[in-house]
């Protein structure tokens, strides 16, 4: 008998963001004028100079087949970068380039897990990581959560690393972890990452580090890499994106840096298993946007800033929506179990909606998080500040009539 999706649950799994999508589209055709906070892609076109790099790059014939790995030019601007900006010293061997973080992520778990071994996620996760782990065979997932009482300051390093020592289990093979976090904008501190280090050392884990929002800091908080720790380059594979830094989602461009034990592994993945390599002119394009000014890049973030106080301030007296003050990432993490009353949290998604605010329920980023919901910055101000406003008047009146409906 032929295969059938059902064999592979990975293959049917749903997806919050397009469910969330194609409500907002029907409300919309209703005449609604939906507030668009459920995605997770920069509202800004890419750089004008990376697109020129682009442009002359094509015309200049890097039309070819590329080097399965990353061109050369490309991967010795970010061994530079690397080194300069995140303390991670490497060869160009060490970084392979990739059709963006997504691609990064699934090569990396390719070549470490497989067979009955298992990846402790850290919780609330990106929505792709179930999958991701599912599309290798025999893999399984273990979530633990760890950024909101990081983030609150209620688990200090010391009782971070055990609760990840109790977690682990006799398959475990490593620990993946995102900072800056989506969806709840924490930005891990070197203390709280050398608690994933040190038990990462003493149990001979692998880390599987997301950098994908490296470069969307809110404010004062640095961004540290964990293969900068004492002895953890050897064991940590860095998985960084163009996607949100540059604006550059559709280009698909990322890269990924892998200790030598790794190299073995990435070229046969890269070049016989996946896509053999990025379009050559994406490769120039993306060692402009690494080498050039980095103004817009700073102008992108002061406006997530920028929104992230319209929504904080917008939503000063009202009682029934919390919100931990994101740092990092462009997303607020909103517990709104005071809103929901004991409903479903897609009940509350639902009659957000009706209100013309569009957000992801929480449970798409683990089932524990079912007060929750992920609020997106990546939207334009008018868009904040009016779902905010919105939010305000909704559950301060409600408060008033004698508490959230
Ligand atoms: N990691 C995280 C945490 C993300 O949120 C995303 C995109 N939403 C990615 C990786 C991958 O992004 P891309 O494939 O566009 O580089």
């Amino acid at each position: 008998m032929s295969p059938s999706p059902a064999d592979r649950p990975v293959l049917t799994m749903t997806s919050a963001l397009s469910e969330v999508m194609s409500a907002a589209r029907r409300r919309e055709a209703e005449g609604l004028r939906v507030h668009h906070l459920e995605r997770g892609e920069p509202d800004f076109d890419t750089p004008p100079h990376i697109v020129e790099a682009l442009a002359a790059a094509a015309r200049g014939g890097e039309t070819h087949y590329p080097d399965a790995r990353g061109n050369t030019n490309l991967r010795a601007a970010l061994v530079e970068k690397l080194r300069r900006e995140n303390g991670i010293a490497c060869g160009i061997d060490d970084v392979v380039i990739t059709v963006g973080g997504t691609h990064a992520l699934f090569l990396a778990l390719q070549g470490l897990i497989g067979g009955a071994d298992e990846l402790l996620v850290l919780s609330p996760y990106w929505m792709a990581l179930p999958k991701l782990i599912g599309f290798t065979p025999g893999a399984a997932m273990r979530s633990l959560p760890a950024y909101l009482d990081l983030q609150s300051g209620a688990l200090t390093p010391a009782a971070f690393a055990d609760r990840l020592r109790g977690a682990l289990g006799p398959r475990t093979r490593g620990i993946y972890l995102n900072t800056p976090n989506n969806p709840t904008g924490a930005v891990l501190s070197s203390d709280q990452l050398g608690a994933i280090a040190e038990v990462a050392r003493e149990r001979d884990l692998w880390v599987v580090s997301d950098e994908a929002y490296e470069h969307i800091l809110l404010g004062e908080a640095r961004h540290v890499s964990i293969a900068s720790l004492p002895d953890m380059a050897e064991r940590t594979v860095s998985v960084f994106s163009f996607s949100k830094t540059y604006a550059m989602t559709g280009w698909r461009l990322g890269y990924v840096v892998s200790p030598p034990a790794m190299r073995g592994a990435m070229g046969p993945l890269l070049s016989f298993y996946t896509t053999h390599g990025v379009f050559p002119a994406v490769q120039s394009a993306g060692a402009a946007a690494v080498t050039g000014s980095q103004e817009a890049v700073a102008a992108m973030r002061a406006a997530y800033a920028r929104r992230r106080g319209l929504l904080l301030e917008g939503l000063a007296g009202q009682e029934a929506i919390r919100i931990p003050r994101p740092e990092g990432a462009f997303y607020a993490f909103a517990n709104v179990r005071a809103a929901k009353a004991g409903r479903d949290i897609w009940d509350l998604v639902r009659e957000w909606l009706g209100l013309g605010i569009a957000v992801l329920p929480g449970t798409a980023f683990g089932a524990e998080y079912d007060d929750w919901v992920r609020i997106s910055l990546a939207s334009s101000d008018a868009d904040v500040a009016g779902a905010a406003r919105i939010l305000r008047d909704h559950y301060a009146g409600a408060a008033a009539a004698g508490g959230p409906a």
